[in-house]
């Protein structure tokens, strides 16, 4: 039994915190703390008489490692869980150093004000040294290490879907399956359709970074980078059908490709539909995805938090949402002197989602690997000292926790390969 404390209220928060009630012979308390703190207490209202864990709310700017600490000191947590935004992963970690808990996050840190100049200087610096230039990565996540050793405290990177369950998959691939793992591709399939012009699945800015991007994978022992879906494959997957895919960059490469031995490429595709592209397009040439401020009749505005402001939320996308999820890896390699390819993967119904909490599959498969991870660390299943990713622990309880809570998952040890 323990108490955990979740920073963040959207869309995966939603599903993670109800998971958590849902587990309540694990999470006891909990107590849910955001910027919006009615938002908190909307969740709580619609939690009571359906748990036995306490529930309680707090308000919190997570940009102030001051406010986190006195809110650490408060609430008394075992756990945080961080599902706020990636801005925020570094003051949460720092505050969980100074009050000694342990960590937990879905998404590795990006700067939120790209043009600051300190903060270009050292991603420029990276982007020469590494080889890609996507605005995050785990350097400086990992940077914690040695002080979460010092502290015994564990910090768990990234337990969404992808990264996340991918991981655990590839971990899971490697202990069961393969002696040596050669590549990985992850495919990440959302067949749903919300029937709107356009919208995003997860917070828009985010998301949105994220895709107009550079692609980049990985091939024997260095970074290859792409213009943005520069590289465009067609797949046919299993309950959702034929759909087209994109290379994009995406963080759980750099983790894998640094702890999966001798691994040769790793890719990430996702499926995104013309119209999607088609807007996107658009708004980046007329310049709504930018993210430095700009005055607007005296006042200064971050466009593309405005045009967040426009679009749906992904928390209201759940009642429209019809369709499903598959989103796994691909795996091949050697098993016993041969050669062998298998993949594993998941398939998740948007309605069915809708129908057990409220949200699309996206929050869902995202917000249960949330509330699973946590689990893991705070039942001293997964605790080491240290920052770590998922494939760096045993991945069998993990992936029988997803089983049992809502993400089942299959191996297919035919599967067709992307060329
Ligand atoms: P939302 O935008 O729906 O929710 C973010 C929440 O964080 C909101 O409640 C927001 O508050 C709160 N928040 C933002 N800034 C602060 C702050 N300074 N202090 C306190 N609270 C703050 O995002 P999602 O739920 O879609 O995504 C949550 C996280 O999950 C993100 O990090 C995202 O990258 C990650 N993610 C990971 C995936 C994976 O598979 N690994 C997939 C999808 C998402 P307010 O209500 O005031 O805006």
């Amino acid at each position: 039994m323990g108490k955990v404390l979740v920073i963040g209220c959207g869309g995966v928060a939603g599903v993670a915190i109800q998971k958590c009630a849902q587990n309540d012979t694990v999470f006891d308390e909990i107590c849910i703390a955001s910027r919006t703190v009615s938002k908190c207490e909307a969740l709580k209202s619609k939690l009571e008489g359906k748990t036995s864990a306490r529930i309680t709310t707090a308000q919190v700017d997570a940009d102030k490692v001051d406010q986190l600490v006195a809110l650490i000191g408060e609430v008394k947590p075992d756990i945080v869980l961080n599902l706020a935004l990636p801005y925020q992963d570094l003051t949460i970690m720092e505050a969980c150093l100074a009050t000694g808990v342990d960590y937990v996050d879905t998404a590795n840190y990006e700067a939120e004000d790209t043009e600051d100049p300190e903060w270009k200087a050292a991603y420029e610096k990276r982007c020469r040294e590494k080889g890609f230039t996507a605005y995050f990565d785990y350097s400086y996540q990992w940077a914690y290490d040695a002080k979460f050793k010092e502290k015994g405290l564990t910090a768990l990177l990234g337990t969404g879907f992808d990264p996340g369950v991918t991981s655990v998959f590839s971990a899971y691939a490697l202990k069961h399956y393969f002696d040596e793992i050669h590549t990985i591709d992850i495919l990440d399939c959302n067949g749903g359709d919300h029937g709107y012009p356009f919208a995003t699945n997860f917070n828009p800015e985010i998301n949105l970074r994220e895709v107009s991007a550079n692609g980049s994978y990985w091939e024997n022992g260095h970074w290859v980078e792409t213009k943005p879906m520069e590289i465009k494959r067609e797949y046919d997957f299993e309950q959702v059908g034929r759909k087209d895919m994109y290379l994009l960059h995406h963080e759980e490469i750099e983790s894998l490709a640094k702890n999966i031995p001798g691994v040769k490429r790793i890719r990430f595709f996702m499926t995104f539909g013309q119209s999607y592209l088609t807007h996107m397009k658009c708004l980046e040439n007329v310049g709504m995805l930018r993210t430095d401020p700009v005055m607007f009749n005296g006042q200064e505005i971050v466009p593309i938090q405005f045009l967040k402001a426009l679009l749906p939320d992904p928390a209201s996308l759940g009642p429209r949402t019809v369709g499903k999820t598959n989103i796994g890896c691909i795996f091949t390699g050697i098993k016993d002197g041969k050669e062998r390819s298998i993949k594993i993967y998941n398939v998740c119904d948007h309605q069915e989602c809708y129908r057990e909490v409220g949200s699309q599959a996206i929050s869902y498969t995202t917000g249960v690997p949330a509330m699973i991870g946590t689990m893991m660390v705070m039942q001293g299943i997964w605790k080491k000292p240290g920052v770590f990713n998922l494939e760096d622990f045993d991945p069998d309880p993990y992936m029988e926790a997803l089983n049992k809570w809502g993400l089942p998952w299959q191996v297919d040890e035919n599967p067709v390969l992307v060329d």
